[in-house]
C-alpha cells in the first residue's frame, strides 16, 4: 500500500478528489506518523487529533455529496503557532502565552479551513519568531530530520522540520528577516516568503509589523505555489494588505516545471556569492548556477552595494518594531499573570508577569528596540536604519532593472549542531545574512534545495520584485526540475 506521508499534496489532493483515498485515511496516517516520530523531532506543540479528523471528515462528506472539492481539499496541514486558531492553544513558542486559546482564527487559517484543508496542529517555533534555530522556543528545541542532533533553522523550525519528517505534506510559516526560507533550507523543503502584503497578517502575533509576512512551505514548488495561492490574497482586516490578487503563482510553477529558462535574465549577487558562504554551500550554489544556465536561463552578476548593511539595519528595525509591539503582554489581557496575590500593584505584577514570561532573546530584543527608540538615540539608530532601508530598496530597484530576479545561497551555512551558537547572538544572527534584505526591500524570495553539502540541504535563493512572486516560483521550479527534490535518512 502505498504510505500516504510520503506523498505530495498534489497527489494526495488527487486521491481524494478520485475517492481512491479518503481524507480521513490521510489525516490518521498523518497523525499515526506524528505519533511515531514527533517524540524525536519536536516540531509540534499542539496537535489537534479531533479537529482534524472532523475536517476530514467534512471533506468526505462534502465529496460524497458530489461537491466540487478545491485543488488542496483533503490535504493535511501544519501551522506555526504564531497564527490565531479559534479555539486552539496558540503560543508562539513563548510562557507568556500559555494555556491561551484565541477566540479566533487568523485570516490565513480562515482561507486554510475554506480551501478543504485538514489542520494537524501547530508546530514549534523560536519565542515570538525570533531567532535562527527554533532553539529558542520556550517548549524545547525542534530537531533537524536529517541529523537529530542539528538544528532545523528558525523561527519556523517546526513547520520545516515536520515537512522533512514527513508529519505533513503542507505547512505554514511567517518570514520577518528568513523565518520560512532558511529552515527551508536546512531541512531541503521549500519555503516562500510572499510580498509583503500579499498575505495577510490578520491573526498573526506581530513582532515586527512592517516586515512581519506568513507564507507557505512543502516539500515540492509546486505544492508551495497552491498553498500561496489558497492563503494569499488581499484581506481587508489587514491595513496593509496590497488590495490585488496574487499572480498566478501555480501557473508559474508548471511552466517552470517544463525546465525552460530560455529568456529569464538572473542576477548572481555579487556580494553573497561564495564570499562568507561555506565552502559547501558555495560549491553547491555554482553547480546550481550552472544547472540554471543549461535550462537556457542567462546568468549576470549583479552588484548591490547596501545588501552588507542589511544586517545591523535589521537589528535596529526589528527590534525597535518589537519593543512596541510586545508592550500588550502584560498579564492582563493575554496568557501568563505573575505573583497577582492582592497585595502588588498593577506594575509591580506587569513586571513579574513579563519577567517571568518572557525568555532572554525576546527580553535582549525589546531593551534593544527601546534603546534605539528612545530620544536622544532615536535618529542615530532607527533613523539610520530607515535611511539605510531605503538604500537597499534601491538596490532591488536598479537590479531589476537589470535582471528578472536575484539570486544567492539561502544562507551562509548548512544546518549546524544544536547549542553551537546560543551564546554568541551575533553568531545566530548570521544566519539570516541573505534572506534580511528581501524583507527591508518587501518583495518575494523562495529558497528551493539545490545540493548537498557533507549530507546536509543547501538552499538556492530566488528574489524577485514585488508582486513578482510567480516569477520566483517559475526559476525554483525550473531548478527543481534539474536538480530534484532531497530526502532525509529515515528516522
Ligand atoms: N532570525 C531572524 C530574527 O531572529 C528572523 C526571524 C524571522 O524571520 N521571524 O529576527
Amino acid at each position: 500500500m502505498t504510505d500516504l506521508t510520503k506523498l505530495t499534496a498534489v497527489e494526495i489532493a488527487g486521491l481524494v478528489a478520485g475517492g481512491q483515498t479518503s481524507a480521513v485515511e490521510v489525516t490518521q496516517a498523518h497523525l499515526d506518523r506524528i505519533a511515531a516520530v514527533d517524540g524525536r523531532v519536536n516540531a509540534f506543540l499542539h496537535v489537534d487529533a479531533d479537529g482534524a479528523l472532523a475536517a476530514a471528515r467534512a471533506v468526505d462528506e462534502r465529496r460524497a455529496a458530489g461537491e466540487e472539492l478545491g485543488p488542496l481539499a483533503g490535504v493535511p496541514v501544519a501551522v506555526k503557532d504564531v497564527l490565531t486558531t479559534k479555539g486552539v492553544p496558540t503560543t508562539v513558542g513563548s510562557k507568556i502565552l500559555q494555556g491561551w486559546r484565541p477566540p479566533y482564527d487568523a485570516t490565513i487559517v480562515q482561507r486554510l479551513r475554506a480551501a478543504g484543508t485538514v489542520m494537524l496542529g501547530k508546530t514549534n517555533m523560536d519565542e515570538f519568531a525570533m531567532g535562527s534555530s527554533t532553539e529558542y522556543s520556550a517548549y524545547g528545541p525542534t530537531r533537524n530530520p536529517w541529523d537529530t542532533d542539528r538544528i532545523p533553522g528558525g523561527s519556523g523550525g517546526g513547520s520545516a522540520a515536520a515537512l522533512a519528517a514527513y508529519e505533513a505534506p503542507l505547512a505554514i510559516g511567517s518570514d520577518t528577516g528568513g523565518s520560512i526560507r532558511q529552515p527551508g533550507a536546512v531541512t531541503g523543503t521549500v519555503g516562500a516568503k510572499p510580498t509583503y502584503g500579499g498575505t495577510s497578517r490578520y491573526g498573526l502575533v506581530a513582532f515586527s509589523s512592517s516586515l512581519d509576512t506568513p507564507g507557505p512551505c512543502a516539500r515540492t514548488v509546486l505544492d508551495a505555489a497552491l498553498l500561496h495561492a489558497a492563503i494569499g490574497g488581499h484581506d481587508p482586516r489587514d491595513s496593509t494588505s496590497i488590495p490585488q490578487p496574487v499572480p498566478d503563482v501555480v501557473a508559474a510553477a508548471r511552466l517552470g516545471a517544463t525546465g525552460d529558462l530560455t529568456g529569464v535574465k538572473l542576477g548572481v549577487v555579487t556580494e553573497f556569492s561564495g564570499e562568507g558562504a561555506e565552502p559547501g554551500v558555495a560549491a553547491a550554489f555554482r553547480d546550481s548556477v550552472d544547472a540554471l544556465a543549461k535550462l537556457g536561463a542567462e546568468i549576470v552578476e549583479v552588484s548591490c552595494p547596501h545588501f552588507k548593511y542589511a544586517l545591523p539595519a535589521y537589528y535596529l528595525i526589528a527590534p525597535s518594531e518589537c519593543s512596541s509591539n510586545l508592550a500588550r503582554f502584560d498579564g492582563v489581557r493575554f496568557g501568563l499573570r505573575e505573583g497577582d496575590d492582592g497585595n502588588r500593584s498593577l506594575e509591580e505584577v506587569m513586571s513579574l508577569t513579563r519577567d517571568a514570561g518572557f525568555g532572554p532573546e525576546v527580553k535582549r530584543r525589546i531593551m534593544l528596540g527601546t534603546y534605539a527608540l528612545s530620544s536622544g538615540y532615536y535618529d542615530a539608530y532607527y533613523g539610520q536604519a530607515q535611511k539605510v532601508r531605503t538604500l537597499i530598496t534601491r538596490d532591488f530597484t536598479a537590479a531589476f532593472e537589470r535582471v528578472d530576479a536575484l539570486i544567492s545561497p539561502t544562507t551562509p551555512f548548512v544546518a549546524f549542531p544544536i547549542g553551537a551558537r546560543t551564546s554568541d547572538p551575533y553568531q545566530m544572527y548570521l544566519a539570516d545574512l541573505y534572506t534580511i534584505p528581501t524583507n527591508l526591500y518587501g518583495g518575494p524570495g523562495i529558497s528551493v534545495p539545490c545540493g548537498l553539502s557533507d549530507g546536509l540541504p543547501v538552499g538556492l535563493q530566488v528574489m524577485a520584485p514585488t508582486m513578482a512572486d510567480d516569477r520566483m516560483y517559475r526559476v525554483a521550479a525550473a531548478l527543481e526540475s534539474a536538480v530534484g527534490t532531497f530526502t532525509p535518512p529515515a528516522l
